[in-house]
């Protein structure tokens, strides 16, 4: 059953990262977990952002992440593809948080992470010995990662009232696509960061084949996805 969808979207008259109007329609996908609804994707000539436009407002988007199957906010999400997910999320986050250490010069420190979800990453992170910080918008998650974790788990509220300069550390794993205020978050972010530290945010690029592949066969819930972001674009504003 599609979602009630009046007066809960926007159309975006220019790109949200660098205010161009010339946004030319790339692709039309469909939500098929949840919502059943259409959206289409667009991309500003001005930096080449890959958006989705119209797109739900942020007081709306959340009920989009409302599914027992995503696996992302749900730790008893069932179905072969979240078996496999959770298989491969036990590797992953032990190499993120070796990554995160490692480009931190061997050292742990304060880590915040934003969007961290049901707190896995944080979780390995914290016994790996650093001090750790989790931001996640979704109640049900973040219940989840504060239990996972063993400490409180911020909401998205918290975002504006972080220490300036207090982070050795801030990572964004996919989460920056999800972000309706891409600049405004991106600024109060790299204000917490102490001098010379690092913010990483995997995200997708548009010509990346496999994202393309997904996009088109309909598997990726653009919905969820708010934009696909260049790293050319995204190394400018580091
Ligand atoms: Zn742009």
């Amino acid at each position: 059953m599609p979602l009630e969808s009046l007066n809960t979207s926007e159309l975006l008259g220019k790109c949200p990262v660098c205010s161009s109007p010339d946004l030319q329609a790339r692709l039309q996908v469909q939500d098929k977990s949840v919502s059943q609804e259409t959206f289409t994707i667009q991309q500003c000539g001005g930096c080449g952002l890959q958006f989705t436009n119209p797109r739900p407002t942020a007081a709306h988007i959340g009920r989009y992440y409302e599914s027992d199957a995503y696996v992302s906010h749900n730790s008893k999400a069932q179905g072969i593809v979240n078996h496999v997910y959770k298989a491969a999320r036990f590797f992953t986050v032990r190499r993120k948080v070796a990554l995160i250490t490692k480009l931190n010069g061997g050292q742990v420190g304060r880590l915040l992470d934003y969007g961290c979800g049901t707190g896995h990453f944080l979780a390995r992170s914290k016994s790996a010995g650093w001090q750790v910080t989790g931001i996640e918008p979704n109640p049900r998650a973040r219940q989840d990662a504060a239990s996972r974790v063993g400490q409180p788990v911020l909401d998205a509220s918290a975002l504006a009232a972080l220490p300036a300069a207090s982070f050795d550390v801030i990572t964004l794993w996919h989460v920056l696509e999800h972000v309706h205020l891409l600049n405004e978050t991106l600024r109060q972010l790299l204000a917490a960061l102490k001098p010379g530290a690092g913010c990483w945010w995997p995200c997708p690029i548009p010509k990346a084949w496999m994202h393309s592949t997904i996009a088109r066969t309909g598997l990726l819930t653009m919905c969820r996805a708010t934009s696909t972001i260049s790293c050319r674009l995204l190394c400018r504003r580091c």
